[in-house]
């Protein structure tokens, strides 16, 4: 086992925000991860998992113990199947799936990140979420090293939530997707045409963790008036928490170099050199405001490290 120590987290993170990691080891077989959790262990050091690092907020003083980077990478296909690594790029499967004549889940193209932290967090793009793909998911306690397969009803998946987001002792470490069949040049334009309309809503090479709120269920009046402003249905009687920071007049506000995105104000950009302090602050702010005007709890999709 390679364990670096003082390894600066900002540059994996797509916040690029953070100190560094005290210690610091990439794993990718079950057997590193759990060699890892075991030295730290040992060690009496805590220890966090970290993968694309598209969801994370590092604090500026970094972190006191052991970061375990998920870097595994395989993948195979078996008829309708796609089984891949926990630490594979969402994209890039998305992409190696459609050269095999398998997609479906073209929506989530261009989401940063792993397939384990997609499922971890449900992610989820124009309607389609992880979910809808997974079949069966490999994790491994990290306390106790034992592997369980869990089939999708065990999951626990609903909005932006998981199983193993609310039981984090369990890493996720390969997941089994039954995918469609799809014509290879049609799920490419698919997820060309995803891509581009996701930098036409909101600029996606932004420094931010995506949207860092979760859509809050609002009460009735609440989304009363965002179906007749917007025009659309409500889901789940949620609303977007972008739209209320907007109504807050909370678009475009600032802490140090951190923004509420003037495109999209769910996204706490850092335009320039942002601290960690200053987006929980603007966090802070934004959740304040928009309680205090529509008594709605913003809360946090990003994950606070
Ligand atoms: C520009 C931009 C746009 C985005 N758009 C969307 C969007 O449209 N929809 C959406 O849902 N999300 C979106 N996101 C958020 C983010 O991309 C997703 O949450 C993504 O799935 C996180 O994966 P990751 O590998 O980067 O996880 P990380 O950020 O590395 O980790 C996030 C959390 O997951 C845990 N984790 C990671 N891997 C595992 C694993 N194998 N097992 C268990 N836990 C694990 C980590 O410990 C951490 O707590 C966006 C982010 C950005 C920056």
């Amino acid at each position: 086992m390679d364990i670096k120590e003082n390894v600066p987290l900002a540059p994996l993170t797509t916040f690029k925000i953070g100190g560094a990691a005290k210690y610091f080891v990439d794993v990718a077989t079950e057997d590193e991860m759990r060699e890892a959790i075991g030295w730290a262990h040992e060690k009496s050091l805590t220890f966090i998992v970290l993968a694309g690092g598209s969801n994370v907020l590092v604090p500026d003083e970094g972190y006191n113990g052991l970061v375990v980077h998920i870097v595994s990478g395989h993948f195979s296909f078996a008829h309708r199947e796609l089984d891949a690594d926990g630490g594979c790029n969402l994209l890039s499967l998305i992409q190696a799936a459609g050269l095999k004549g398998l997609g479906g889940w073209e929506s989530l193209a261009g989401i940063p990140g792993t397939i384990g932290g997609a499922v971890r967090g449900n992610a989820g793009a124009f309607g389609p979420e992880i979910k809808d793909f997974v079949h069966k998911v490999k994790a491994i306690n990290i306390y106790s090293g034992e592997t369980r397969v869990f089939v999708n009803a065990e999951c626990g998946f609903s909005y932006r939530n998981s199983f193993f987001k609310q039981n984090p002792k369990w890493l996720i470490t390969r997941v089994f997707l039954e995918l469609h069949k799809k014509n290879s040049s049609e799920s490419a334009k698919l997820a060309q045409e995803t891509i581009a309309e996701r930098e036409k809503r909101h600029l996606q090479n932004v420094q931010a963790a995506g949207s860092f709120f979760m859509n809050p269920v609002a009460p009735q009046n609440i989304i009363e008036m965002f179906e007749t402003e917007k025009g659309v249905k409500s889901r789940e009687s949620r609303v977007p928490a972008g739209w209320l920071i907007e109504k807050a007049g909370m678009k475009g506000a600032k802490v140090g170099d951190a923004q509420a995105s003037l495109q999209h104000p769910n996204y706490i950009v850092n335009i320039g050199k942002a601290t960690s302090h200053d987006v929980r602050n603007l966090a802070q702010l934004i959740k304040l405001e928009v309680f205090n005007q529509f008594e709605v709890e913003l809360k946090e999709e990003a994950v606070i490290l």
